[in-house]
């Protein structure tokens, strides 16, 4: 089973998506956008697009290692 959360941006318009690769001890995060069916034909149209060309519904990744994690967990704890 996968280790993973989805996180909706108060806008509603993406998605954080975060999974651990048990294996790797790392964390891959993507911003995932919210396919939202009432947006403009034109905007779903180059959604479709940019999915068929690149094969991605997320534009970029990134990959933390959990040092970096940690690092992030006591960013947020610190100011939030
Ligand atoms: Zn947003």
């Amino acid at each position: 089973m996968k280790n993973e959360i989805f996180l909706k941006c108060d806008c509603s318009s993406e998605v954080l998506y975060i999974e651990k690769d048990e294996e790797y001890k790392e964390f891959y995060l993507a911003i995932y956008r919210n396919y939202d069916l009432k947006e403009d034909f034109f905007r779903r149209l180059k959604n479709a697009i940019y999915y068929l060309l690149t094969g991605k519904r997320y534009s970029d990744q990134i990959v933390l290692t959990e040092n970096k994690i940690k690092e992030l967990k006591n960013y947020l704890e610190t100011n939030s």
